[in-house]
């Protein structure tokens, strides 16, 4: 049997990354994802991630940045416009408000996966291994035994479970999961238009949910950006069954002109909607993180930044502490630093959701009022931004 310091079940971005960190402090690990290389669907995940600055700093912690820095877009200005109400309500949030030249990044996916796994590639003490999965845990004082779906065992002092939303090591651990669903599905697409975004990300509400645009590199000359088109389940179903014109059609009609006439290229995705938590972060030698704790709708890029916050304040407490890894006290440290943010974030983003989502005209022109008082009083204005990018957290 191998034994290591930590086995990290998951290897998505939240895993790889965690891995990385980890293997970064000189720690011993193994990395297991029944996926074969590079994700369930390589060329398949059309999304990208916004990666705020506290995220930024987890990444670079890791040795990760460098890989994906010549691949992600800078976001400088967050603009917000509601576009329910009789009359459009725009809003701009903005970066240099906060001293700072961006709030975050944009990645697309594919890269992020790509330079992480690359990472682990050159870190000694990490062992990723494809193909093999988590199956069974048994948590002792001293260590946990976690057996592998090939039939293997590891020994470690700490596993983490970062196994996606559906995650095996919270269900082997017992830990239930508060799941509110929506009837949404989030639609992802990149379209280029003819106005240069600037850095500007843009949410655009009306009803069902946002419509948000995220800035991408140019396409062969063309400005580009990322869409993420959250509606209810039976609209999306009609909007992929479309012709491309009439794609391109609705998504024009949809993003009420605010960037110009918006060109789709490439496919479209459906992405399922949910706010799930869970019931605790930790049990015997067992940490979860990432969305096997939480998953989020996707609204403020909070969720793969959420993730961050996780890996940040493991490795804090490593750092800290690296004899008590895994241990009660140890891990009742993390789920302290985390729960009251995962918290705070899942039930803030579930309540801008149902606004958004909200088509009656009266509930409209509210949210219209509501992101008018939000803005136009700079300290609320600057408050809400710091807690957005995760600057101030509870706990
Ligand atoms: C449309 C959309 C847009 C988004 N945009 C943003 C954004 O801009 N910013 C942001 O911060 N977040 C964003 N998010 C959220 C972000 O994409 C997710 O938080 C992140 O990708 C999830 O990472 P994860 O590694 O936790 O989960 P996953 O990517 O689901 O990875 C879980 C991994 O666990 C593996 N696994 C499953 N079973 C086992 C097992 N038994 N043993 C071991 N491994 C297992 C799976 O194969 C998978 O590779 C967005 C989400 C959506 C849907």
């Amino acid at each position: 049997m191998d034994r290591v310091d930590i086995v990290v079940a998951g290897g998505g971005a939240a895993g790889l990354a965690a891995a990385a960190a980890f293997g970064t402090l000189g720690l011993r690990v193994v990395c297991v994802d029944p996926a074969p290389e590079d994700g369930p669907d390589p060329a398949g995940d059309l999304r990208t991630t916004a990666i705020l600055a506290p995220g930024r700093v987890v990444l670079e912690g890791a040795g990760l940045w460098e890989g994906i820095a010549n691949h992600a877009t800078p976001l400088r200005v967050m603009r917000i416009v509601e576009a329910g109400g009789p009359r459009p309500v725009r809003r701009d949030f903005v970066a240099g408000e906060l001293g700072r030249t961006e709030f975050g990044w944009n990645v697309p996916n594919r890269i992020l996966r790509r330079a992480f796994a690359a990472r682990l590639a050159a870190l000694p003490g990490v062992d990723l291994r494809r193909g093999v999965g988590f199956a069974s845990r048994l948590a002792g004082a001293e260590e946990v035994v976690v057996g592998l779906t090939d039939g293997r065992r590891v020994a470690a002092r700490l596993l983490v479970g970062a196994d996606g939303r559906h995650s095996a090591v919270r269900a082997a651990c017992g830990i239930g999961a508060r799941v509110l669903r929506y009837g949404q599905k989030a639609l992802v697409l990149a379209v280029c238009h003819e106005t240069p975004h600037e850095g500007v990300s843009t949410e655009v509400h009306a009803r069902g949910g946002p419509f948000t645009l995220v800035p991408l590199p140019d396409h062969e000359g063309s400005p580009c950006s990322a869409v993420v088109w959250m509606t209810d389940g039976a609209e999306a179903r009609r909007l992929l069954a479309l012709s491309p014109e009439a794609l391109a059609e609705a998504v024009n009609a949809r993003s009420a002109g605010v960037m110009g006439p918006l060109r789709p290229v490439g496919p479209v995705q459906a992405w399922p909607v949910v706010t799930l938590t869970a019931d605790r972060l930790v049990a015997r030698r067992t940490a979860l993180m990432a969305e096997a704790a939480h998953a989020v709708p996707p609204i403020g890029a909070q969720g793969l930044n959420m993730s961050l916050a996780d890996l940040g304040a493991l490795v804090a407490l490593a750092r800290e502490r690296p004899g008590g890894i895994g241990t009660d006290a140890w891990l009742r440290d993390y789920a302290r630093m985390r729960e009251p943010d995962i918290r705070l974030r899942a039930a803030g983003i579930d309540l801008l959701n149902r606004a958004s989502i909200a088509g009656a005209a009266p509930l409209r022109l509210a949210r219209g009022l509501g992101l008018r008082a939000m803005h136009d009083l700079g300290a609320v204005r600057r408050g809400l931004m710091r807690l957005g990018l995760g600057l101030d957290r509870p706990g």
